[in-house]
């Protein structure tokens, strides 16, 4: 009651915190969009490597299960890597995982 009184002998403060309320209530409605609008432009790919589901977040991200960097830049992707360098990278991967399951077995 006492704030009352003090606010309405002061109409320029609750004009104030209204125009600060409805700003933090925008920002916060912008930001949820933004993040929704992010989550919907996550695009879902197979992954190369491990060739599980996961998604990419923005233009460039890794897989959420082997960390492998994924792109959807075809400009990225070619100098990033290509096909070759994929097959490559999951030849030597898998020769590490047979090995260290030799290593393993002994
Ligand atoms: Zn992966």
């Amino acid at each position: 009651m006492y704030a009352g009184i003090f606010v309405r002998k002061i109409p320029w403060l609750l004009l104030i915190f209204f125009v600060l309320g409805i700003v933090f209530i925008a920002l916060s409605c912008i930001v949820y969009l933004w993040i929704s609008l992010l989550f919907t432009k996550a695009a879902p790919v197979a992954c190369p490597n491990c060739r599980r589901p996961t998604k990419i977040l923005g233009r460039v991200d890794a897989c959420m299960y082997c960390k492998e960097p994924l792109t959807l830049g075809p400009e990225l992707e070619g100098k990033a890597f290509d096909e070759k360098h994929n097959t490559r990278r999951n030849q030597r991967e898998n020769a590490q995982t047979s090995n260290s399951h030799a290593h393993r077995s002994k």
